[in-house]
């Protein structure tokens, strides 16, 4: 017991409310028995930012995710990560989630729905989208995309799977057929299912990059 109370977690955390590190203003600290101690922060964009306090004085987290959307965007073309075949699913959601200017914005950032920790800062040695692989590979078959199992809760291993992908069925042309992760269906009953038109729920995949199950069940 007295082993596990050293080190940092003895640290005095409520000195440091009201101190601004990079773009996040500490306003309350959480502990949170055998976890880490969170930290509520408002972020200098206006959001509010509750996560591990380490990151923030380590300057591992830096902002609630805009500055880091910024910092991708300038650099994309930057580094080879950019050219693995996942890369633009990674990048995708970072953007759905902090980039205001995106499209799909409204239903995911401006929802509150963001990106893990692992995913969204990685780690001093480990790069974000290397964190999201560690995570998700294997991808299950050509052309998955990312689907959130709870729609209201973030981007996160817990939350996510691959899913559905439709193609059309090499035996029974024009039937497009849906494959979830414990079925399949034509996209006719899928559309069926969610009440939604296939061009709304096709229209919407393509325009916000966005899995079909999510395309369904937005509003
Ligand atoms: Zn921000």
């Amino acid at each position: 017991m007295e082993k596990r109370e050293a080190g940092p977690k003895k640290r005095n955390y409520e000195s440091l409310i009201g101190l601004k590190f990079n773009s996040l203003t500490i306003n309350s600290v959480e502990r949170i028995y055998g976890k880490r101690t969170i930290a509520n922060c408002s972020c200098q964009c206006g959001n509010a930012w509750q996560g591990a306090i380490e990151w923030v004085i380590s300057g591992n987290t830096k902002s609630c995710g805009c500055q880091k959307i910024e910092s991708l965007l300038r650099s994309r073309f930057k580094h080879g990560l950019t050219k693995h075949p996942l890369y633009p699913r990674w990048l995708g959601l970072m953007k759905r989630c902090y980039n205001k200017n995106s499209k799909s914005y409204a239903n995911y950032g401006g929802r509150g729905i963001k990106v893990c920790d692992r995913w969204l800062n990685g780690t001093e040695s480990r790069h974000p989208f290397l964190m999201f692989l560690d995570d998700m590979l294997p991808v299950p078959f050509d052309g998955a995309s990312i689907d959130r199992i709870d729609n209201n809760k973030d981007y996160s291993p817990e939350n996510c799977r691959w899913a559905d992908q439709f193609q059309q069925s090499g035996n029974r042309r024009n039937v497009a057929w849906v494959h979830l992760p414990d079925e399949s269906m034509p996209l006719a009953v899928f559309c069926k299912k969610f009440n939604k038109h296939r061009s709304t729920i096709i229209r919407r995949m393509k325009r916000l990059g966005i899995s079909l199950t999510e395309a369904a069940t937005l509003p």
